[in-house]
C-alpha cells in the first residue's frame, strides 16, 4: 500500500510523536498546518494538543484512513492537494500559524524554502529530516557543513536541532538516520528588502568557489575592483577571508553597503 515514489515512510514512535508536538510548542488553540499527514499518527498528536490542524495530504489513498485515523476529531481539516500547488492561504486564513511535518526528505527542503520564500504569516516550523540535512540547516560559519543552505535557512529563521530519531521510528525504516529541526522565523530579516537580492547574490558568489577568497569571489560575482574595494570598507570586512566562513550578519552587511553605493 506504501508508495515509494512518495517516499512514504511512516512515524510509529509515540515518543517522538509526543517529541514533535513539545517541539511546536503546540497550546491549545494554536493553529497548525501539517504537511503530508499520512496515516494521521502526528495529526492525532497535534489534535490531542488542541490544536486547529489542517492537514495536507498528496496521495488521494490515504484520504479513507486518514478520515478513519481522525474520526471524532473536530478540530482537524484534512486537504487532498499538493502542498506546492495549493493556495495555503485559502485553507487558513490566520494572522499567525505553525507548520509542522514529515514529508520525503528529497522535497522537504525545497517545500521549507518555498513557504519561507513566500512569506507566509509562519511563527515556527518543525519538521524531520535527514541527520545530516538537519545539520547542514542548523551549522555555524566555519565548518564544513556550512553552505548556501544554512545560510538560506537562517536567513528566514532560527533553527535548533531538537533530537535524533532512528531508523526504527518509522515504517519502513528508512535507511539514513533522522532529525527534528525547529526553524523559528525572524520577525525581521537580517536585510532590508531592497538588499534581499544582493545578499543571496553575494552568498552565492562566496559558495561558488569555496577556498577562494572573498574578494575573488566577489570579483568573479560581478563586481568591479574599485566598488568592490569600498563595499568591503563600508562593511568593514577584510576581502582576504574566504566567503565560506562569513556569518548571516556579515553577509548582511555587504549586502548593505553593495546597496548603497551602487
Ligand atoms: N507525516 C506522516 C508520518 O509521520 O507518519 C507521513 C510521513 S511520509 C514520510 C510523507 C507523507 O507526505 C506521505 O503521506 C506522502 O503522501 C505525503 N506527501 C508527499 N508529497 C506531498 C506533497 N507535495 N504535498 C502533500 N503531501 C505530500
Amino acid at each position: 500500500h506504501m508508495s515509494k515514489k512518495l517516499g512514504q515512510n511512516f512515524l510509529i514512535d509515540d515518543n517522538v510523536v509526543d517529541g514533535i508536538v513539545s517541539a511546536a510548542k503546540v497550546a491549545e488553540g494554536d493553529t497548525v498546518l501539517e504537511i503530508g499527514p499520512g496515516i494521521g499518527t502526528l495529526t492525532q498528536g497535534l489534535a490531542e494538543a488542541g490544536a486547529h490542524v489542517t492537514a495536507v495530504e498528496l496521495d488521494r489513498r490515504l484520504l479513507d484512513v486518514l478520515g478513519k485515523t481522525l474520526d471524532g476529531y473536530d478540530n482537524v481539516k484534512v486537504v487532498h492537494g499538493d502542498i506546492l500547488k495549493i493556495d495555503i492561504s485559502q485553507e487558513i486564513n490566520k494572522e499567525k500559524y505553525k507548520v509542522v511535518a514529515n514529508l520525503p526528505y528529497y522535497i522537504t527542503t525545497p517545500i521549507i524554502m518555498k513557504l519561507l520564500e513566500d512569506r507566509l504569516p509562519i511563527e515556527l516550523l518543525v519538521t524531520m529530516v535527514q541527520k545530516e540535512v538537519a545539520e547542514r540547516m542548523a551549522a555555524k560559519p566555519g565548518g564544513k557543513e556550512y553552505g548556501a543552505l544554512s545560510v538560506a535557512v537562517q536567513y528566514y529563521t532560527e533553527p535548533e536541532i531538537m533530537f535524533i530519531v532512528p531508523p526504527k521510528a518509522f515504517i519502513p525504516a528508512p535507511a539514513v538516520e533522522s532529525a527534528v529541526i525547529r526553524c523559528t522565523v525572524r520577525t525581521e530579516p537580517p536585510v532590508k528588502l531592497e538588499s534581499e537580492k544582493m545578499f543571496f547574490r553575494v552568498v552565492k558568489a562566496a559558495f561558488a568557489q569555496r577556498r577562494k577568497t572573498l574578494a575573488n569571489t566577489l570579483k568573479a560575482g560581478g563586481l568591479e575592483k574599485e566598488l568592490l574595494n569600498q563595499v568591503l570598507a563600508q562593511a568593514g570586512i577584510d576581502g582576504m577571508r574566504r566567503g565560506e566562513q562569513l556569518s548571516i550578519e556579515e553577509f548582511a552587511a555587504i549586502a548593505n553597503a553593495w546597496t548603497n553605493l551602487k
